[in-house]
């Protein structure tokens, strides 16, 4: 075969290469970061020559399988037989129930393992535009730093607005969690959205003394600070909600928590203070953000200071709010479910660039784009695990699982991007659970219907 030929050595380019390979087609692999004769290149958070370097945690985040989707895609990864997977493992460091790694030791164990595959060459550069038009068969892995030249030339391919160069991320809410008793469906002034519907949103009100309380809050709460490199300029329409409190104590009840065109259905007398809008975020409706409240305060008080809010006592994030450097495509509209781009289907896109977010769900897809690569090559192309699985429902939330009109954001794997299924009341052996057990157990239900589509498909 005429090799496959993939950008970028990190998460997703180290297993991609590495899947392509054992399918038993060549690869080259392009990593611009070298330390060598001619000088130390590297990118603004990258500190070493490695590939697969994890650049700031050590951690793949939980391994239970059973109740947590970030384990379940792990064993995933494992019964596929990943690269990144097996040197984690074999590099693990205690961390309790969560994977985490000597980081030097897993790189140059991927560093290793890709340098002595016979179909693999690595060749240290930079691809500093659109890969060669001669190369017909590409895989871009370049992650959230990919270089400026390249950047630059796939904007021009996508077009303006195609490319994001920062992600200014809202708090996702699980719909289950929200208070319904307190919140309330409605869309401004009863407007009918894109899909005709009048209650578009969910409503969460607040009275002056919880306003006030919630803005001493935000002002209080500790911010996570910018590197110097990640200097964001503050677009408009993406101000973080704790700096639009520091403008004054007003400016959120007249910008996002503007209270106007909403009636509280049960006391359409008493008018709200300021309201906190939830916009539905996934088709499956199991997922809502929070409008405008993109975020730069510390993970470790967003849950806390969001359950302030009337109708959120009990919210669970899928994710949390967030603002930083980070290089992504708008792929639900660029990419086709082998992610392939739908204007060049000779280049394929695999990692955080895609618009997954964390070191696994970024070398997951890295996983499948290779074997979407491969399977090209070898004449006999294959489709995405269905989206009951959690590779397949990565893939179904960055080439459309969002909604029309919404806006796509990065997103980590979560219960919540697979297909729901109800709650169990008893267990295998008819015994009843109790009320609160019943969440954890639907988990290992979702689980368990994954790994078992997974095999299904890996048997066609
Ligand atoms: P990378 O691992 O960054 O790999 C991309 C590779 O492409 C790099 O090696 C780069 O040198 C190379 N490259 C770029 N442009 C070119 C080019 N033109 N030609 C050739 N090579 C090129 N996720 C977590 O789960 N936990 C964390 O703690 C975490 N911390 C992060 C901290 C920072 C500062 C950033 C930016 C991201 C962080 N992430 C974290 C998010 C993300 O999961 C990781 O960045 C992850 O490494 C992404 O994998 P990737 O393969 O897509 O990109």
């Amino acid at each position: 075969y005429q090799p496959v030929h993939v950008v970028g050595g990190g998460l997703a380019g180290s297993e991609a290469a590495w899947q392509i390979a054992q399918s038993g087609v060549p690869v080259i692999l392009h990593e611009m970061r070298k330390d060598d004769a001619t000088g130390k290149v590297t990118t603004d958070a990258h500190q070493t020559d490695g590939l697969a370097e994890m650049v700031c945690s050590n951690s793949f985040r939980s391994d239970d399988w059973q109740f947590n989707a970030v384990g379940l895609l792990h064993a995933e990864m494992r019964k596929l037989g990943s690269l990144i997977m097996s040197c984690a493992d074999q590099h693990q460091v205690p961390a309790g129930g969560a994977l985490a790694v000597d980081r030097d030791g897993f790189s140059a164990e991927v560093t290793k393992r890709l340098s002595q595959h016979p179909l693999v060459t690595i060749v240290r550069e930079e691809i500093a535009g659109l890969p060669p038009a001669e190369w017909d068969n590409v895989v871009v892995a370049t992650g959230p730093l990919t270089s400026p030249a390249l950047a630059q030339a796939i904007l021009e391919m996508t077009g303006e607005g195609q490319l994001s160069f920062f992600d200014a991320i809202a708090p996702i809410i699980h719909f289950e969690s929200i208070n319904m008793d307190v919140a309330w469906r409605q869309s401004r002034y009863d407007k009918e959205g894109p899909g005709g519907d009048a209650a578009a949103y969910i409503n969460c009100p607040m009275n002056k003394d919880q306003y006030e309380a919630f803005i001493d809050a935000l002002l209080a709460g500790p911010k996570s600070e910018f590197k110097e490199w990640e200097n964001v300029p503050y677009f408009d329409g993406c101000l973080p909600i704790e700096v639009m409190a520091e403008r004054g104590r007003e400016t959120l009840r007249h910008g996002p928590m503007k209270p106007v065109g909403l009636t509280n259905p049960r006391d359409p007398t008493v008018k709200s203070y300021a309201i906190v809008q939830l916009r539905q975020d996934n088709a499956l409706g199991t997922l809502w953000n929070m409008v405008g409240f993109q975020t730069k305060l510390k993970h470790g008080v967003q849950a806390e200071t969001f359950r302030m809010i009337p109708g959120l006592e009990n919210a669970q994030f899928a994710r949390l709010g967030g603002l930083h450097r980070n290089t992504f495509i708008n792929s639900p509209k660029l990419l086709d479910k082998s992610l392939r781009m739908k204007a060049q289907p000779r280049l394929r896109f695999a990692g955080q660039v895609t618009g997954v977010e964390g070191y696994v769900e970024s070398a997951a897809m890295g996983l499948l784009t290779g074997r979407f690569a491969a399977a090209d090559r070898k004449g006999a192309p294959i489709d995405a695990p269905p989206p009951t699985t959690a590779l397949g429902a990565l893939v179904e939330h960055i080439t459309g699982g969002h909604l029309e009109g919404g806006s796509f954001q990065p997103m980590n794997i979560n219960y919540g991007l697979l297909p729901p299924l109800e709650a169990p009341k008893v267990d295998e052996d008819g015994k009843k659970i109790p009320l609160k057990e019943r969440g954890r157990a639907k988990k290992r239900l979702m689980s368990l219907r994954a790994l078992k589509d997974l095999e299904t498909w890996m048997g066609a």
